[in-house]
């Protein structure tokens, strides 16, 4: 399949800050593809960069096939674009920012076709400032959409919105790829980057540390499952430390985590120390490597999500 986006050695500055240090990565028409990083990675930059909105200091993009620093104009009529956040004039209803927007383009969707797609038929013709986020989040990708884009590039699409919201933009998401489209989306919630995107790259730092779909990317890294036992009374950890397998043994409030390099060899042996001791067991729990694992184990991202200073 050729490739829809094509990103080649792209830097950005600001100031003394490298934001974005010699990125590069491929999209595949009718892939969606996630940008994933830690906040202050370089995701929104590198975006905002692709779809015009920022001058880069180095490198070369090409959106279908046009190369997007020479011709912006054009490339601006084959993407949509939705933001983090969409501001619209206060009064201005659904319907009419549809028209409004489609007005700007060769090429554009009718207003009805775009409110049934994004389920804002009911709100049509209420104004902007009385929309919920969820409903606000949906009329900016039905904006996007607008002028029929081979391309549509989505930037944090589901931050802030609660569950339902966020599952319902998800669908909307995956609907998009049925139908053909290329997307790239930036995220740095690694289970909608699992659920969505067929291949990742993950930026840190404003570099790429890792390309490939998620599924590949946590077979290829080296996590070991991890495991959390509670018993009653609580074993300690000389007796759980020369279990066979076990590493990174951390025991604390009743409670043992660590990793094991050979899952059915030490639960075999912890099996007959819980019987030896006649202990209860109260918990057990064995989670196989995740995106989380490989997440972390790539970027300087803390537990609270922000990457660590350079
Ligand atoms: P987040 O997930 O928090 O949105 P991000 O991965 O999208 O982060 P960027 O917004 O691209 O990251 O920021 C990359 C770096 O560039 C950060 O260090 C940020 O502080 C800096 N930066 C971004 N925009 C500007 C700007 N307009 N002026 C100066 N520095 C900026």
């Amino acid at each position: 399949m050729p490739a829809n986006v094509v990103v080649r050695d792209l830097s950005k500055r600001y100031g003394g800050i490298e934001a974005v240090r010699g990125v590069s990565f491929a999209i595949e028409a009718g892939e969606i593809f996630g940008l994933l990083g830690p906040n202050g990675a370089g995701k929104t930059t590198t975006l905002e960069c692709l779809i015009g909105l920022r001058q880069p200091d180095g490198g070369e993009m090409e959106i279908c096939g046009l190369d997007a620093r020479r011709h912006p104009r054009d490339v601006k009529q084959k993407i949509g674009v939705a933001l983090q956040t969409t501001s619209l004039q206060d009064k201005i209803t659904p319907r009419e920012a549809l028209r409004m927007f489609g007005s700007f383009y060769h090429e554009h969707e009718a207003p009805p076709v775009l409110l049934e797609r994004f389920s804002l038929g009911e709100k049509a013709d209420a104004p902007f400032d009385t929309l919920s986020g969820g409903q606000r989040q949906r009329l900016a990708l039905a904006l996007a959409f607008v002028n029929r884009p081979s391309v549509v590039f989505l930037d944090e699409p589901t931050s802030g919105l609660d569950p339902f919201s966020r599952r319902e933009l998800h669908r909307q998401i995956l609907q998009m790829k049925q139908d053909g489209y290329t997307v790239l989306l930036t995220t740095h919630q690694l289970e909608e980057a699992g659920q969505l995107c067929d291949r990742i790259a993950i930026i840190d730092g404003g570099r790429i540390v890792a390309t490939g779909a998620p599924r590949d990317l946590i077979a290829q890294s080296s996590g070991a499952p991890s495991v959390t036992l509670i018993t009653k009374p609580a074993l300690p950890a000389d007796i759980l430390a020369p279990l066979p397998g076990v590493r990174e043994l951390q025991c604390d409030n009743g409670t043992a985590r660590f990793r094991t390099d050979d899952a059915a060899a030490t639960l075999a042996a912890l099996t007959v120390v819980l019987r030896e001791r006649r202990v209860e067991l109260v918990e057990l729990q064995v989670r196989k490597a995740s995106l989380e694992d490989v997440f972390f184990r790539l970027t300087r991202a803390d537990e609270s999500g922000e990457a660590a200073s350079p």
